[in-house]
C-alpha cells in the first residue's frame, strides 16, 4: 500500500493524462505510457501530490533523514535551516516547500535558470516538474 510522504494520505485517484494520439506522436511503446499514467495521473486524494511529487518528497525527507511527512517536517525547528531553490513550481509540493524560511522559487519566465537569483550550495535542493 501507498502513502503520500507529503502529508499521509493513503487513498488514490487515477486519472490517464496520456492521449492517444499524443503517446503516438512521442512514440511511447505501451508500457511506457502506462508509466507516465501512473507517475503524473496517479494522485493522494487528501492533498492532490501526484506519485512524482511523492517521490520528490522522498527524496528530500530521505536526504534530511526525516520520517516525517514532508508537511510536518516543514514546522519543524531543523526545517528553518533548510535552504531550498525550487525552479518553477514543483506541482502540489510548492504550497508545502513555501512554508520553508530558506525557500526560493525561481520561476520561467521571470528567472532565467542560466542566471539563477541564488548561488546554490550544497545543500540546496534543486526540484523542478
Ligand atoms: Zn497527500
Amino acid at each position: 500500500m501507498i502513502t503520500c510522504s507529503v502529508g499521509g494520505g493513503d487513498k488514490f485517484t487515477e486519472t490517464v493524462v496520456l492521449w492517444d494520439s499524443l503517446a503516438s506522436q512521442w512514440q511511447l511503446a505501451p508500457n511506457e505510457g502506462a508509466y507516465v499514467d501512473r507517475q503524473q495521473g496517479t494522485s493522494c486524494a487528501n492533498c492532490g501530490s501526484n506519485l512524482r511529487s511523492i517521490a520528490l518528497a522522498d527524496a528530500i525527507r530521505s536526504a534530511v533523514g526525516t520520517d516525517l511527512t514532508l508537511q510536518a517536517y516543514v514546522t519543524q525547528p531543523e526545517a528553518r535551516t533548510l535552504s531550498v531553490l525550487e525552479i518553477n513550481e514543483a506541482g502540489h509540493l510548492s504550497p508545502t516547500l513555501r512554508q520553508l524560511t530558506g525557500h526560493v522559487l525561481a520561476a520561467y519566465p521571470a528567472v532565467d535558470t542560466h542566471a539563477l537569483p541564488v548561488t546554490p550550495l550544497i545543500s540546496w535542493f534543486i526540484l523542478t516538474l
